[in-house]
């Protein structure tokens, strides 16, 4: 028998298992067409379903109607960083940023090359272990847009409640933890994430913007950089990545045949209770980075009493079929990334393997 094995990477990430099967079953012949979906042309009435159907399953999953579009990007999260900017931040305006992590600082980065940017709210002082409170966000006067990171995938925290901006276009990067629960996407200008965490595979960015902001887009911004370019062309006017929307598609389904966000959530908040539990209930032997009340739910960070125990709790994980645990350098120690796609038994099996650690080696 195969062995079982439990992939906890942050990203490229794990995938449904049902969602493989089915890319599988269908990758020489797609849709009876006698092809694979890898060499079908993207202005093919056959690719146009899948590219309609995820665009289509997005909004819906996330409760939106006409007022919004959804774009399937390239250039990675990453690119998201330097395109929202280069297509709002006008001369004269400032854009404002609250720093909860490593990759909200990239983001402030790039808004900092082009143009005036005020930061709203920074954690970093306490190494970005927490979110900042209400009282602690001090927008500027009239920014073009507010900018946060839902989940900070490095850090392992994230927003449990998105902060009220009232007039203000709120603007996220929602990489790690878009779809992982319901939450009012209508109070956002613009979301966006790559992929491969929680969507599917590496390559395509997802963009989900609000129609009326499309009027607002700077006049000078490259062609192939301007949203408005992609909306006007429903994300064809050049070729698309279709091969990750395609199983983009495939999850956006698997999620809908799994009860939808609320039912995903509650799956969520119960694989990250396990491995919770194990921290705090280890007197001291696991201790988590995120404060208590800004713990992601997708992303799980602790540390061991030294670095050679947590050379050795990677080293024992992964003989055990536990994958992708070591933490990001910046952090250290070990993360545990429970996306959608993580089965409640692989939670149970590592919050096992972490009480059996503790117990031989405390
Ligand atoms: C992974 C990640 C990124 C970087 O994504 P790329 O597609 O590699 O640019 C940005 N933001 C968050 C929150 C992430 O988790």
């Amino acid at each position: 028998m195969e062995k079982k094995i439990y992939n906890f990477y942050p990203g490229p990430a794990v995938l449904p298992r049902p969602v493989l099967e089915e890319v599988q079953e269908e990758l020489l012949n797609f849709n009876a067409t006698g092809l694979s979906i890898l060499e079908l042309s993207h202005r093919s009435k056959d690719y146009e379903g899948v590219h309609l159907e995820a665009e289509a399953r997005m909004k819906k999953l996330l409760g939106l109607g006409d007022d919004h579009r959804c774009l399937f990007l390239q250039g990675g999260t990453s690119g998201q960083f330097a395109m929202i900017p280069m297509n709002f931040l006008a001369p004269g305006r400032t854009a404002d940023y609250l720093l909860t992590g490593s990759w909200s600082q990239k983001a402030y980065k790039e808004g900092a090359r082009l143009g005036n940017v005020h930061i709203a709210a920074n954690t970093e002082e306490d190494n970005f272990n927490r979110i900042p409170s209400p009282e602690e966000i001090k927008f500027s006067p009239d920014p073009v847009y507010a900018h946060l990171t839902s989940n900070n995938t490095i850090m392992g925290t994230q927003w449990h409640d998105f902060p009220d901006c009232g007039d203000i276009p709120l603007m996220a990067d929602m990489s790690s933890d878009i779809l992982s629960r319901p939450f009012d996407a209508k109070k956002f200008s613009l979301i966006y994430a790559g992929a491969q965490k929680n969507l599917g595979p590496a390559g395509v960015t997802v963009v989900v913007i609000k129609q009326s902001l499309l009027e607002r887009i700077r006049e000078d911004v490259p062609i192939i950089f301007n949203y408005k370019t992609h909306a006007d062309k429903n994300s064809l006017y050049n070729t698309p990545p279709v091969f990750a929307i395609y199983i983009v598609n495939l999850v956006l389904k698997w999620i809908e045949d799994n009860g939808g966000l609320a039912a995903i959530a509650e799956k969520n908040r119960e694989k990250a209770a396990l491995i919770y539990k194990e921290i705090d209930e280890s007197d001291g032997f696991y201790r988590g980075h995120a404060q208590k009340e800004s713990r992601s739910l997708m992303n799980i960070t602790f540390r061991l009493p030294s670095p050679e125990l947590e050379k050795k709790f990677v080293e024992e994980s992964t003989a055990n079929g536990l994958i992708g645990l070591k933490g990001h350098r910046s952090v250290g120690g070990l993360r545990a990334s429970l996306y959608n796609a993580m089965t409640l038994e692989g939670a149970k099996t590592l919050a096992a393997f972490m009480r059996e650690f503790r117990q031989e080696n405390s």
